[in-house]
């Protein structure tokens, strides 16, 4: 069990934490392709350090100093959008690890999959956005897609040699983030800051702001239903502050699996690596009687609106919620340039999802044309309401 990985994404908090799997296991696992959007600094470092065969910079503006920086490693450097694709759907590589954040991560693992590539997936805005076209395009080409985020991985251990038709219900863990417990007057204040400091989890900014508002498990929602073929209905939302457990899934028997273990994303990066084996780790292991105690709760759908949204996005289908992805994107980078405020979030994606021209085609195209529109629906709104 050899695998070569093209790591796109590789300077972010998923590629970082991918790379350090590989060099814990040299027996396991090559690089051959890393990338990144714009940290020519971090690339080129990783690249001396791992010796892949290309590296990409998706910023052309860094083409030259990575070019110059890798000169005589016999290192090709390629840059610019394209490249990515082509890249991860390039020969010579078992496993692409989509380790890029948001829409922009759409493509290349869109091409991974058309060229039958195994997908490792944390990009989970790709399902999010594409779910319909991605799930038939790797059901005609075989492309096999593992889940990165920890969720989903859990869930797909607990389905683990179950009769399919076995399933009531899937059942996502939330931590709850910073805001859990945060009373609805004081969340129209809080700051970007206070949103980036999670309880648990040191992730990239994005998902960071995603899961103090919950639209991070609104997309999880969205991204359980296309891995597992899974009815709306039948995706739950559990909040769960220790994250101990990461998810469960109950059976038409009654019966409930969950899977344990320490927060702590290097599990499910090498699970998804070496599936369906189990490898040894050095993580470490929870101690459930100095636990003591896991707990649950519902989420609050009024305080954190965006899980609704999301929900409402999933029933409706079609291009909404590539809508919906655009504008939380567009509203996160706004909250944390502290142009709009926490819960105006939620507001526009509301009010870019209400203003779509819903289109059922899945195709590529009207990905693109509805991300493009629901962005400037999106500045536009938030342009506005900055103003006041
Ligand atoms: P991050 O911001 O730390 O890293 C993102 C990576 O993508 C970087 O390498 C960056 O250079 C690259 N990138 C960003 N914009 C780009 C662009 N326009 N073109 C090309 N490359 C670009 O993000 P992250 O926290 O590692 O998250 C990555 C993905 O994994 C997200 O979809 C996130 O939802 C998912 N995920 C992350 C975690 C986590 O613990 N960090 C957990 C579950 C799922
Ligand atoms: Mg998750």
């Amino acid at each position: 069990m050899h695998k070569r990985l093209a790591i796109l994404g590789s300077t972010g908090s998923i590629g970082t934490q991918t790379l350090g799997i590989v060099a814990g296991y040299p027996d396991l696992f090559t690089v051959t392709v890393l990338t990144a959007g714009s940290n020519a600094a971090l690339l080129m470092e990783q690249a001396r350090l791992y010796r892949p065969q290309r590296v990409v910079i998706g910023d052309e503006a860094f083409y030259s100093v990575v070019r110059d920086g890798l000169a005589g490693l016999g290192i090709e450097v390629l840059a610019g959008r394209q490249a990515f694709e082509e890249v991860a759907s390039s020969d010579g590589i078992d496993t692409v690890v989509a380790a890029m954040v948001g829409f922009a991560g759409l493509r290349s693992t869109a091409a991974a999959v058309k060229a039958g590539r195994e997908v490792a997936l944390a990009n989970k805005e790709t399902l999010v956005v594409a779910g319909e076209m991605i799930t038939r395009t790797a059901a005609t080409t075989g492309s096999r897609i593992l889940p990165v985020d920890s969720e989903h991985s859990a869930i797909m251990q607990c389905l683990s040699s179950e009769p399919k038709g076995s399933v009531e219900k899937i059942i996502l863990t939330a931590s709850g983030g910073p805001f859990r417990s945060t009373p609805a007057d004081r969340l129209a204040k809080v700051t970007p800051l206070e949103a980036l400091r999670h309880p648990i989890w040191s992730m990239g900014s994005k998902i960071t702001i995603d899961s103090a508002t919950l639209m991070n498990k609104g997309l999880e929602v969205i991204e359980a239903h296309w891995l597992f073929e899974t009815a709306p209905d039948k995706i739950e939302v559990l909040l769960h502050p220790q994250s101990i457990i990461h998810s469960l899934v109950q059976f038409t028997d009654g019966s409930i699996k969950a899977q344990l273990s320490v927060p702590d994303m290097r599990l499910p990066i090498i699970y998804a690596l070496t599936y369906p084996e189990r490898v040894m780790t050095e993580l470490p292991r929870p101690s459930l009687a100095e636990i003591g105690t896991l707990t649950f709760e519902e989420p609050d759908t009024e305080r954190f609106r965006c899980l609704q949204l999301a929900r409402t996005a999933l029933k409706s289908g079609g291009n909404i919620p590539c809508a919906m992805n655009a504008a939380n994107e567009a509203a996160v980078a706004a909250f944390l340039r502290e142009k709009i405020g926490f819960n105006d979030i939620a507001g526009t994606v509301e009010h870019v999802m209400g203003n779509t021209v819903f289109n059922n085609e899945a195709s590529m195209d009207i990905y693109e044309e509805t991300d493009l529109r629901s962005r400037s629906l999106a500045t536009e709104y938030i342009n506005k309401i900055s103003r006041k």
